[in-house]
C-alpha cells in the first residue's frame, strides 16, 4: 500500500509542484523524506545477493542441488583474503586416506586470529555443527557475484544470519571446533550449491586473485593437481544412476563400465557405505 501511495506521489509531483513548495518547509521536508523512503524500500526489495541465481534465500543447508547454468563468469575483483595466513595445510579434492572428499581447502591459523568476509556479501548461514561434527563453528555467506563462501572450525562468531558484510570484514574468530585436528581454517567456495576448488580462483600463498574472473563451465570439472599444481580438467557433465532394489555398488559400477573405486572416489563413499533405494550415484 505505502508502494502504491509513493507510485502515486511521485508520478504527481511536478518541478513546478516542488517550486510551490519551496514557500513551504515543512512540505519540502516530507517530499525529501518520501524520496529517501522510497529509495529504502527499493533497497529492500532487493532481498539477498544474487537474487536472478539462486532461486531462494534460506538458512539451511551448505549444499544443494539445483539447475546450474550452462556457463557463468564469476566477478574475481573486489576479494579480501579471509586470512593473512598463507599455509596451506590441506588442498581440496578426494582423500584417498580418509576415503572422503575434501570440499574446501584448509588454511592455517591461530585460535583467536580474525576471519574475514571475502567479498561483499549477506551472511546466509551461522551455525555449529557440533563438538567432532564437521565444520564446527561456522559460517556461510552469498555474495554479488554468485559465489558462496564457507568459513569452517571457528572459535567464535562475529556475524549472525541475514546480516550483509563487506569484503574484509570480521565474521569470526579462527579455532578448533568440529572435525578438526589442530587449529585452522576450513574455506570452501561454493557455486549454486556445489564446491568448487578455491585454488582455482585463490592464489593463497600470494595473497591474490588467479584473474579478475573465473569462468564457471558446467560440462568442464576442473581441479589443481597437488603434485604439480596445474589445472586438471576431469570430465563431462556428471551422470547419476538412481539406486533400485537389489542394487550393489559393485553392479552399478559394472552396468556402466566404471570401477568400483571411480564410484567410491565420485561419490565420496567406501566399502562400508550402504545404499539407498532411489539415491542418485554419480559414476562420471
Ligand atoms: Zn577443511
Amino acid at each position: 500500500m505505502l508502494f502504491a501511495a509513493l507510485g502515486l506521489f511521485t508520478t504527481t509531483v511536478s518541478a513546478q509542484d516542488l517550486l510551490v513548495e519551496q514557500a513551504n518547509p515543512d512540505k519540502q521536508m516530507s517530499v525529501i523524506d518520501s524520496i529517501s523512503l522510497r529509495r529504502m524500500l527499493l533497497n529492500e526489495s532487493h532481498l539477498f545477493p544474487s537474487q536472478e541465481l539462486y532461486p531462494e534465500w534460506s538458512n539451511d543447508r551448505v549444499h544443494f542441488e539445483v539447475e546450474r547454468p550452462d556457463s557463468f563468469r564469476i566477478d574475481l575483483t573486489g576479494f579480501v583474503m579471509p586470512t593473512t595466513n598463507t599455509k596451506i595445510t590441506d588442498i581440496y579434492g578426494y582423500r584417498p586416506r580418509r576415503r572422503r572428499v575434501h570440499h574446501g581447502l584448509d588454511l592455517k591459523v591461530q585460535i583467536g586470529d580474525t576471519i574475514r568476509s571475502a567479498f561483499d556479501g549477506k551472511v546466509r548461514i551461522v551455525k555449529n555443527q557440533g563438538r567432532r561434527k564437521g565444520y564446527g563453528k561456522y559460517v556461510v555467506v552469498r555474495h554479488e557475484n554468485g559465489l558462496e563462501t564457507v568459513y569452517g572450525h571457528l572459535s567464535k562468531w562475529l556475524v549472525t544470519e541475514n546480516q550483509y558484510v563487506k569484503a574484509g570484514d570480521a565474521i569470526g574468530l579462527g579455532g578448533n571446533t568440529g572435525r578438526s585436528t589442530g587449529s585452522h581454517l576450513h574455506f570452501e567456495t561454493l557455486f549454486l550449491g556445489k564446491a568448487i576448488d578455491p585454488a582455482l580462483m585463490f592464489d593463497f600463498v600470494n595473497q591474490d586473485v588467479t584473474g579478475d574472473y573465473y569462468d564457471y563451465k558446467k560440462a568442464v570439472r576442473r581441479t589443481v593437481d597437488s603434485k604439480t599444481g596445474k589445472v586438471k580438467i576431469e570430465s563431462a557433465e556428471p551422470k547419476y544412476y538412481k539406486v533400485r532394489s537389489g542394487d550393489t555398488l559393485s553392479k552399478i559400477a559394472k552396468k556402466h563400465g566404471v570401477s568400483l573405486s571411480t564410484l567410491f572416489k565420485l561419490n565420496g563413499m567406501n566399502s562400508r557405505s550402504k545404499l539407498r533405494i532411489g539415491q542418485s550415484i554419480r559414476y562420471n
